[in-house]
């Protein structure tokens, strides 16, 4: 007997069949799952990559092996294979409104139709040359005081780039109320790590910069464009030492430094903040209104760097921000001057999406809930609502009774965190209320104006609700995006339509690998709520510390132990992933799996799982989210990634998340040797 258990114990799923029932059989087959035959392109894997140590590569290294970005793309796999099927779905219900008679559009419809054909008609734009934009920059090229270019800074409708960044948000504090946002902004590049590190990567880019302004500058007309272009620079550099890096920029409570405007007045006096407010029609209540202003520490330096800088100097850097913003919408060469380097240097791309891809990617921008009210009429069917549905309540059982089980946490923290999870509010597929867009005006051949007019239609709408009551039912994604988030001061979980397909989610897939996959995605933005910075907010959403100090020491250093895992991570030569700057989405990622693993379990209701094609439940579970991640990505895009997302590059989501959970041990045997393999007491446990 002890012969035979030693002997079985060494064939993990023999031993699985001895000491257990044996696994019914595999389910008579239904309908066809969209990959493979149970929803794993099992074609895509490389099983001569030990899963110890490659997860990643031996869920995805054939696939990988083969897999072609196209040119117009910064990467390929999951995420933009489903935005490419979006942008197709787009097509087709713009080619089905071409085709009505224009008498026969409804208001929405017919802006669609508008802004649509005005951006397509590119022998237009060309024809107008620089004309649409030419008022705007005769009114830079005119700035005569240092007031001046506050005022142009703070114009909501122009997009001319600033120093500071205003916004109107929900206030973190109160998340009833509105609030005036004040930060600092002011870089052309996504991170002030572009302007200051010296790996040499980095200086390339930084010469492509000073490249595409000096082309900028040249094509407004500049003369002695390079030496222009020089000061520039050295202004933006200037900026990025003052400013906070990513991950500080990601602490809610440092970022929260409420103040009066009197009192940000005398916090950076150097700034003309009264011309910057002047266009913004924000009621400033005689100087009382509170603003919460976010890089506290940057604010004032920044306004000295403004003060001494010359007017000439602003003059120029704001007409390369006003063309960075509007090229898209101009002739060619604008355009292409534009992608040059945003297209290129800072994505890999080399050729622009097809006019129609990006026509459509317009209409999502700007019309978003009219045209996904059509999408999702079309493409998204109720029984996909309800199922997911289904997933986020069994998810947030799980969450319910993990915490219920935590040994590392007390019961007056747990208490609380339990009130948070029953108060979590998911919104699946597209909003209840669809955005009223009768006072946005689109003109056929006016593409700029549209641009402009839409700015303008959003922030009228941010200030004309500014002292109401908070619409906390408003999406911030269009239901063709295929992401998902969670909104701290709401403590809601959003999915839009597009992310609820195959491989995330596939009503006709094992419920493994669906469990691998949204649900795992669907554990992430519940995650959010209890990562680093989201557990910082109650159940209402109110930002204030709800947790008692040893158990916000406990999980301080639990977390400390995955971001010094992922610091350790090089996804190119000489740039490590930032383990502080992606410690939230490494924590949800992490987390979420964990989560959804226990929920699969749950599901099955003390049944074993089937085994399929040799994968045990969950083998498949794991393949699932192995699968999701599977992406390629362009070296300059990836830099970017490294460099200024939170997001750590997708490869390491997998590698990163899958070695912290003892089940992942189990079920590939993974064993001290292999590469990605972490004694236990290295595993990070958090929910
Ligand atoms: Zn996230």
């Amino acid at each position: 007997m002890h012969r035979s258990l030693v002997a079985i114990a060494a064939l993990v799923l023999a031993g699985c069949a001895a000491s257990a029932p044996p696994p019914p059989p595999a389910p008579p087959p239904g309908p066809k799952a969209e990959l493979g035959s149970w929803g794993v392109d099992l074609s895509g894997m490389d099983k001569s990559v030990k899963p110890g140590d490659d997860f990643y590569s031996y869920v995805n290294g054939a696939w990988e092996k083969t897999a072609v970005i196209p040119p117009d793309r910064s990467g390929i796999g999951s995420f933009q294979a489903l935005a490419i099927l979006s942008e197709t779905r787009m097509k087709a219900i713009v080619a089905e409104l071409t085709a009505k008679p224009v008498d026969k559009l409804s208001p929405n419809e017919k802006k669609l139709r508008d802004l649509y054909d005005g951006y397509m008609d590119e022998t237009a734009i060309e024809a107008h040359g620089l004309e649409p934009a030419k008022a705007d920059l005769a009114r830079i090229a005119g700035l005569k005081t240092l007031k001046d270019v506050a005022q142009l800074m703070g114009s909501p409708k122009l997009s001319a780039g600033s120093l500071y960044g205003l916004a109107i948000g929900v206030d973190d504090k109160n998340p009833n109320a509105y609030s005036v946002n004040v930060t600092a902004a002011g870089l052309g590049m996504p991170d002030r790590d572009f302007y200051l590190l010296d790996n040499p990567d980095i200086v390339k880019v930084r010469e492509a910069y000073k490249v595409f302004l000096t082309t900028m500058l040249d094509l407004s007309g500049a003369k002695n464009a390079p030496a222009r272009a020089e000061k520039v620079l050295a202004l933006e550099i200037a900026i990025a030492k003052l400013r906070w890096e990513l991950k500080d920029q990601r602490e809610a409570d440092k970022m929260y430094a409420p103040m009066t405007f009197k009192a940000l007045k005398k916090l950076a006096p150097q700034f003309a903040w009264d011309s910057f407010f002047s266009e913004s029609n924000i009621p400033l209540k005689d100087g009382e209104r509170q603003i919460i202003v976010g890089e506290s520490t940057a604010i004032p330096p920044l306004a000295k760097l403004f003060a001494k800088t010359p007017v000439a100097v602003w003059r120029d850097y704001l007409t390369v921000q006003y063309l960075h913003s509007y090229a898209p919408y101009l002739p060619k060469k604008y355009d292409e001057a534009n992608f040059a380097f945003y297209g290129t240097v800072l994505s890999g791309r080399t050729q622009q999406n097809d006019r129609g891809t990006r026509a459509v990617r317009l209409l999502d921008e700007h019309l978003g809930e009219a045209f996904g009210q059509v999408y999702v009429a079309k493409y998204f069917p109720p029984e996909s609502k309800a199922k997911v549905e289904q997933l986020v309540a069994n998810l947030l059982k799980a969450y319910e009774q993990d915490i219920q089980s935590l040994t590392w946490m007390g019961d007056e923290t747990k208490k609380k965190a339990l009130e948070k999870i029953r108060q979590f509010k998911p919104y699946i597929g597209y909003p209840d209320k669809w955005r009223d867009y009768s006072n946005y005006t689109v003109v056929r051949d006016d593409v700029v104006g549209n641009i402009k007019r839409s700015a303008q239609f959003d922030w009228n709408r941010d200030v004309g609700r500014l002292d109401s009551p908070v619409d906390k039912a408003e999406w911030g994604m269009t239901p063709p995006t295929v992401n998902a988030y969670y909104a701290p001061p709401f403590n809601s979980i959003t999915f839009p339509a597009a992310i609820l397909q195959a491989p995330f989610f596939d009503p006709n897939a094992d419920d493994a690998v669906n469990y691998g996959a949204i649900g795992a995605v669907i554990g992430h933005e519940i995650s959010h709520g209890f990562d680093d910075q989201g557990s910082k907010y109650t159940g209402e959403g109110v930002l204030q510390s709800w947790w008692t100090d040893e158990d916000r020491k406990n999980f301080d250093a639990r977390t400390k132990m995955l971001a010094n895992q992922y610091d350790a991570y090089e996804p190119l030569p000489g740039l490590h992933v930032r383990g502080q700057a992606t410690l939230g989405e490494n924590i949800a990622d992490l987390a979420g799996l964990s989560i959804a693993l226990k929920a699969y379990r749950i599901s099955l209701g003390g049944k074993p799982a089937p085994v399929l094609d040799g994968y045990t439940g969950e083998q498949r579970f794991f393949l699932g989210i192995g699968q999701v991640w599977r992406t390629k990505m362009r070296e300059g895009a990836l830099r970017s990634r490294i460099l200024s997302d939170v997001h750590s590059p997708a490869e390491f989501r997998v590698r990163g998340a899958t070695r912290n959970l003892d089940d992942w041990y189990s079920a590939f045997d993974v064993k001290p040797g292999d590469k990605y393999y972490l004694p236990p007491e290295e595993r990070v446990k958090l929910w």
